[in-house]
Parts: C-alpha cells; sequence; structure tokens
C-alpha cells in the first residue's frame, strides 16, 4: 500500500532533522511545506505571513501538497498538516488509498525556544527565527492551532501515531523514529 509519513511537532522540535534523516535513509518524496512556502516571492502574501510567525491560509497548501502527492507512492510531509481543517483534509482525502503514520515530537516551549535560538546564532538567515515576538507568537500558534490538529488526530483508528521524546539530540530521536517506523 501507498504510505504518507507526517512528523509534527512545534517550531524548533526537530521536524526538519529527522525529515532529512529518514530521506537519506529510504527513498521518500519529501515535503517541507515550510521550505516550499520560503520560496515564493518575498513581496507574496505568504512570505509576509511566515516573516510575522503567522500561518499561511489552509487554502494556499492544498494545491501545493496535493501535487506533491500525487507523484509519489511514498510520501514524507513535515510541516504539513498544521491546522484542523489540514488533518481532516489529509485524512479525508488519502487515508482510503494510503496508510497513514504520524510521529510527533514532543518537546518542552522552553527547549523549543532555545533551539530556535541556537540556530539563529549558528546562522539561519530566516526572518522568523530572528525577532523574540515572532517566535513567541510561532509558539502561540502552536499551542493553539496544531496542537488541537494533532489531539484530532490521535484519535483517529484509521492512522498509526507515534508519539516520541523530542528533547534527546538527534541520534537519540532518531533511534526512537527508526524504531516505530521500520
Ligand atoms: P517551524 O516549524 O520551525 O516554524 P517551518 O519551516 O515548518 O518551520 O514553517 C515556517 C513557517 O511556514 C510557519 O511559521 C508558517 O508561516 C509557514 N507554514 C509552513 N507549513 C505550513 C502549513 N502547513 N500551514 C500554514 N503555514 C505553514
Amino acid at each position: 500500500m501507498k504510505k504518507i509519513t507526517v512528523i509534527m511537532g512545534g517550531p524548533g522540535s526537530g521536524k526538519g532533522s529527522v525529515a532529512h534523516g529518514l530521506c537519506e535513509k529510504e527513498n521518500f518524496t519529501c515535503i517541507e511545506t515550510g521550505a516550499l512556502l520560503r520560496s515564493l516571492p518575498e513581496d507574496s502574501r505568504a512570505a509576509k505571513l511566515i516573516a510575522s510567525g503567522s500561518l499561511v491560509p489552509d487554502s494556499e497548501l492544498f494545491g501545493l501538497v496535493e501535487e506533491k502527492i500525487n507523484e509519489s507512492n511514498n510520501v514524507l510531509l513535515d510541516g504539513f498538516p498544521r491546522t484542523l481543517p489540514q488533518a481532516k483534509w489529509l485524512i479525508e482525502k488519502y487515508s482510503n488509498e494510503f496508510s497513514i503514520r504520524i510521529v510527533y515530537l514532543d518537546i518542552p516551549e522552553e527547549v523549543m525556544k532555545q533551539r530556535i535560538k541556537n540556530r539563529f546564532e549558528h546562522g539561519s538567515d530566516r526572518a522568523d527565527d530572528n525577532n523574540n515576538s515572532v517566535i513567541l507568537h510561532r509558539l502561540d500558534t502552536f499551542q493553539e492551532i496544531t496542537m488541537p490538529a494533532i489531539s484530532w488526530l490521535r484519535e483517529k483508528d484509521e492512522i498509526k501515531f507515534f508519539y516520541i521524546d523530542g528533547t534527546p539530540d538527534i541520534n537519540g530521536v532518531m533511534g526512537q523514529v527508526i524504531k516505530v517506523l521500520f
């Protein structure tokens, strides 16, 4: 059966590092919505929303993700879904055809803040890593908008949900992820 594997977690939770590690291990089609959106022109509405730490409207994500999912039998999603409507869209549209696995990286807010700070100090050129109030807004958005999507997904019988402790270093986290997925 075709597979969709989703990496979920807050900003700075390590989603991107885990996704890259998995893509080196298996032949996934990797869909990183943050990177796709960051490649849009600087004066686009999406770029302005990202720089302010707000989410891009759901309607702009669906076409982007659908096009990529249609190309593949083995998809890895990093950064999508991030809202309840996105989670419902994914499950309603794809759970018949794909086996869907969610990997949720759980990590305390203080650690997320510290990791974003380190990322910036180590040369991240992301506008949204560089301003404290933007970082706090991203963390609030995660709690208020993404957590309800995660809670909803967790209750779904038709998908597999894996809860991972995201606090160890990347090798420790990858070890847990590989154990549940392979
Ligand atoms: P992080 O998880 O560290 O915030 P990402 O690269 O995943 O980094 O996302 C950066 C930004 O891109 C988000 O703050 C948001 O503005 C936008 N974005 C990414 N994915 C989505 C999505 N699925 N829905 C809405 N906005 C998104």
